[in-house]
């Protein structure tokens, strides 16, 4: 089976940990300053901050844009669970926009109707890669006093107007699972332009204590201060070694990802009954997914017949993502009505393929193969069937 995602790791990532493993320091030692600072560089930001998951960045993120009790943050459905939950690790109130119909991403038009004097933050992701619309959300914050935090677990690399992801929202949050771009097994990062945000972010991700090992040591000192509730969400030396060996690899990474991305939207332009991701003027996405949308009006099934299909077919597909207020814990804590009709259309036809950089050319081939094989079945038998006829055709075409 063809998984949707994976990582690769080649034997110089290898060394790097090996190397780390016998030296004096496992965690909170060189590797993470060093990992800190070319990350960095890498995304054009001034500061990052290491954490031990991608999630626990969010944390830290929601944490330094003041977020408590009382205050709401408006983010989007169309994520995965974690983006919501840190606006409820910091007892703050999660409030959903909608998103644009061509990227998935954060609506700006959705965000204004639903900015209060509560807002705080407006947590956007860079869904599939594709950055979100972060110039028209971080000038809706600043007009409200709320930070952007831009969730970019997809993007790492991606261009937006000139600019790199990293860079541009007050906080920007990274993923390092080994479903993404760059691992470190788990890990994650914060980058930000504010200095005062990356020394909250520090303190944050070690208990609240203002000064770190490494620099104790260094001047001698056994003094130190916890200044504020902190955790323990420190990354180890072991996987920043990691994470600096695979950022060595991540231009080719994206660039093998670009190419199989073009590959998809030529072989797809003749499938009407596929959406195939769209791009945005001045945007250069990182693709962390290749999310297609069915046009199920022109099938005569379901998204779970062409999934089932795909995966017969050995295609590792997935879907991303079930929307956040549809998620039983936060049906059942709002008790909310309110609908998102654009990400729940779009998740009712959403089928995400493999993508990831370590495909073959006869992996891209295959996707293509099966992708053309299961359509133009759905598609002779709805032909077949008669527009009148749908309800003929359905559950067990395929297989
Ligand atoms: C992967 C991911 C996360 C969580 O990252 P972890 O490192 O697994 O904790 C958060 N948000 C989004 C959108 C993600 O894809």
């Amino acid at each position: 089976m063809l998984p949707y995602g994976r990582q690769s790791l080649d034997d110089a990532d290898i060394l790097a940990v090996v190397e780390v493993l016998k030296s004096d320091w496992l965690t909170t030692g060189p590797k993470i300053v060093e990992f800190e600072e070319r990350f960095a560089a890498c995304v054009g930001a001034r500061c990052a901050v290491s954490f031990s998951s991608g999630t626990a960045a969010l944390h830290g993120a929601a944490f330094a844009s003041g977020l408590g009790p009382g205050d709401e943050a408006i983010t989007t459905p169309m994520t995965f669970c974690a983006t919501a939950n840190c606006i409820l690790y910091q007892g703050a109130r999660p409030v959903f926009a909608d998103v644009s119909s061509d990227t998935l991403g954060l609506d700006p038009q959705k965000v204004s109707q639903k900015l209060s004097s509560h807002t705080k933050a407006i947590i956007a992701v860079d869904y599939a890669g594709h950055p979100a619309a972060l110039d028209e959300l971080g000038k809706l914050g600043k007009q409200h006093g709320a930070l952007l935090i831009e969730d970019a677990s997809h993007a790492l690399g991606a261009g937006y107007h000139g600019k790199r992801v990293g860079g541009i929202a007050d906080m920007t949050v990274f993923s390092f699972h080994p479903v993404k771009h760059l691992t470190t097994g788990e890990g994650g990062m914060v980058t930000t332009n504010d200095t005062r945000l990356a020394e909250t972010l520090r303190r944050f991700r070690n208990h609240g204590i203002s000064s770190e090992v490494s620099t104790r040591q260094g001047s001698g000192q056994w003094f130190y201060e916890m200044v504020l509730l902190g955790f323990n969400y420190r990354l180890t030396d072991i996987a920043c070694a990691l994470g600096l060996s695979q950022l060595e690899k991540l231009a080719a990474n994206l660039a093998r990802r670009r190419e199989i991305a073009a590959q998809y939207a030529e072989a797809f332009r003749d499938l009407p009954a596929i959406v195939a991701p769209t791009v945005r003027e001045g945007v250069n996405p990182a693709w962390y997914l290749y999310p297609i949308r069915l046009q199920l009006e022109m099938l005569c099934c379901g998204r779970a017949e062409v999934f089932n299909a795909l995966r017969a077919e050995n295609m590792g597909v997935n879907v991303h993502y079930v929307p956040v207020h549809q998620h039983p814990y936060y049906r059942e804590r709002f008790k909310s009505k309110e609908s998102y009709p654009v990400a729940e259309d779009a998740y009712e036809r959403l089928i995400s393929l493999p993508m990831f950089h370590s495909m073959t050319a006869q992996d891209v081939e295959d996707v293509i193969h099966a992708v053309c094989k299961v359509m133009a079945h759905y598609q002779d038998q709805r032909a077949h069937a008669g527009k009148s006829q749908r309800s003929l055709c359905s559950s067990k075409a395929e297989n």
